[in-house]
């Protein structure tokens, strides 16, 4: 499939078919209103955020994109899985579109660049339109050959309705609402932010041709995305906080999985690439 592929439709947001994603907004804002705050309900929207967040941070961004460690076939399947429950398309398709992302950071043909379109345009406007729909095959050959991937990468809508309605039949309607639309959303725009807040908010350590930005406060609603300006100058690392102080809690569950034997060859950011004296 030729890179034009993926850009063959218009920058105009579709109503009709994003209206999940507008739905999930407007029921979260009218359940807070009718059924009020609940401490245990922002437990349960916060642990279904974070567990998703994973599989979005390690599987999807890490793994898939990056491939910055190894992982057995099993645990392939389960990080692609649980990156798909929250709700951001599929797998390939999500992996394929962040690579272009890395090759063209900030550029013209950079599909969600703050600095060429604007803050709302790259926090969820190309998400929201038809032009990038398509998952870019050319970008992700390497994953794609996997049966089980590409099920998954075609399918990751009906799965998302599939895991709605086991919520709601283990914990009613609190849990859907909390567990599900409420999380969801923080799971959107968490995620969003990395590809808005952290090319216009924090500090550069290094001089990437990006606008990329390293920030606490994404990293930690991000388990570690937020040292964008790291990771933008060295994406193949496992490890994006390089600081003992630069909290990655990615890493960290990574680190303990691979003392479990479950994941292996975590890539580290070599020392001279820490320094800035090295690129790659
Ligand atoms: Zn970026
Ligand atoms: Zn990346």
């Amino acid at each position: 499939m030729s890179e034009n592929t993926q850009t063959t439709g218009k920058d105009e947001v579709r109503w009709i078919s994003t209206v999940p994603f507008w739905g999930c907004h407007a029921i979260a804002a009218w359940g807070l209103v009718y059924w009020g705050w609940s401490w245990a309900g922002l437990g349960f929207a916060l642990l279904f955020y974070y567990v998703r967040m994973f599989g979005i941070t390690a599987g999807y961004h890490r793994y898939f994109a990056h491939r910055s460690y190894k992982t057995s076939r099993i645990f392939q399947f389960f990080l692609a899985l649980l990156g798909t429950l929250a709700v951001q398309k599929g797998v390939l398709w999500w992996a394929a579109h962040h690579r272009a992302h890395h090759r063209y950071s900030d550029q013209e043909k950079d599909i969600h660049s703050p600095r060429q379109k604007g803050f709302w345009w790259s926090h969820l406007g190309w998400i929201l339109t038809t032009r990038y729909d398509a998952t870019d095959w050319a970008r992700i050959k390497d994953f794609a050959k996997y049966p089980e991937l590409r099920f998954l990468n075609r399918f990751e809508f009906p799965v998302v309705i599939a895991f709605a309605i086991l919520m709601y039949a283990i914990g009613g309607l609190p849990l859907i609402f909390w567990g599900f639309v409420v999380s969801t959303v923080f799971l959107w725009h968490g995620t969003f932010c990395i590809n808005s807040l952290a090319h216009l908010m924090g500090k550069r350590r290094y001089q990437t041709g990006d606008d990329s930005r390293n920030s606490m406060f994404l990293a930690l609603i991000t388990m570690g995305e937020g040292w964008h300006n790291n990771h933008h100058h060295y994406q193949y690392s496992a490890r994006q906080g390089f600081l003992w102080w630069e909290i990655d809690m990615t890493y960290y569950i990574l680190k303990g999985l691979s003392f479990l034997g479950i994941v292996w060859d975590l890539k580290p950011a070599p020392s001279q690439v820490q320094d800035g004296k090295q690129t790659a």
